[in-house]
């Protein structure tokens, strides 16, 4: 009859008849077990109401888990245009549900998509994943949780505590803005095709209060600074910066080295600095 609902064909099977093959230049590293793609899905929880927005879709496969979940809308942002008749035919399957944006997303202001509240959950492109984030950690108070898949040496680099070897600069912007912890761990196996490397997603929930776009700024110069020289003392990597003045005004021993300074510490520097300016 009219009412029998079409089934959607298993993943594999789609890719097949789209004639979907991985393409390197887009990161493209396809997740195609369901179960695989409920636990990323399940990492935004609870999703009740929140509006998701999903970063490169591909052929779709966490794409339905985050549909069969109970979120209000999901917004799948995809720059291949050899995967927007699958996901044409996947928002025809969930009326009302699912927008597909149809751009390169380094170039869309991701939050003016939808109302909030509202949620990042991707399996990102590996060679502009991080670019990425820097960006949505710009406007982090706009989010309620990102959800993120990475290549794990760059999960790792984003949750890193000081003095260890992945602390640097984007572990001091992403955890001066959110809570971050790694969610879960896939090897190799879990994609088509495999990556090289093992991957992790972070999951970063914003803090209540966050830095002005001048306070963003200032970090940013402050950590490019301390970890663009990571193995010298801060009152020579500084230099630029004020140097000893500086450290001395935010009471931080000169003969530092920028990977023992907590994120406090950085955030003490970075508010003398945004004053200069
Ligand atoms: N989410 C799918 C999955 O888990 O199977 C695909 C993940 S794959 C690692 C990365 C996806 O991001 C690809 O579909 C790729 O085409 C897309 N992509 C790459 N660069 C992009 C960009 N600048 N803007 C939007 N999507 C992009």
């Amino acid at each position: 009859s009219s009412s029998t609902p079409t089934m959607l064909p298993p993943l594999g099977e789609t890719l097949k008849t789209h004639g979907l093959l991985a393409k390197k230049s887009l990161g493209q590293h396809f997740l195609l077990d369901p179960s695989v793609c409920h636990r990323i899905a399940g990492l935004g929880a609870p999703l009740k109401g929140r509006h998701v927005v999903e970063i490169g879709p591909g052929p779709g496969g966490l794409t339905r888990a985050l549909l069969e979940s109970d979120a209000a809308t999901v917004t799948a942002v995809e720059i291949d245009e050899r995967a927007w008749p699958i996901l044409d035919e996947l928002a025809a399957h969930y009326p009302g549900r699912l927008n597909i944006v149809k751009q390169d997303a380094l170039a869309v202001n991701a939050a003016a998509l939808v109302p909030a509240p509202r949620q990042i959950i991707a399996n990102l492109p590996y060679n502009v994943g991080t670019p990425m984030l820097i960006n949505w950690l710009r406007q982090a108070g706009e989010w309620e949780r990102l959800v993120l898949m990475f290549q794990a040496e760059v999960a790792e680099r984003i949750c890193a505590a000081p003095g260890t070897s992945h602390y640097g600069r984007l572990a001091v912007l992403s955890q001066w803005c959110a809570d971050c912890h790694i969610g879960m761990e896939l090897p190799p196996g879990a994609f088509t095709p495999p990556p090289k490397v093992n991957s992790a997603v972070a999951v970063l929930v914003p803090h209540v209060q966050q830095p002005s776009p001048q306070l963003f700024k200032a970090m940013e110069r402050v950590t490019a600074a301390a970890f663009g020289q990571r193995r010298k003392m801060l009152r020579s990597s500084l230099k630029s910066l004020g140097g000893i003045t500086l450290l001395e005004e935010a009471g931080i021993e000169g003969n530092r080295r920028a990977e023992t300074l907590t994120v406090a510490e950085f955030a003490r520097l970075a508010a003398l600095e945004a004053t200069k300016r």
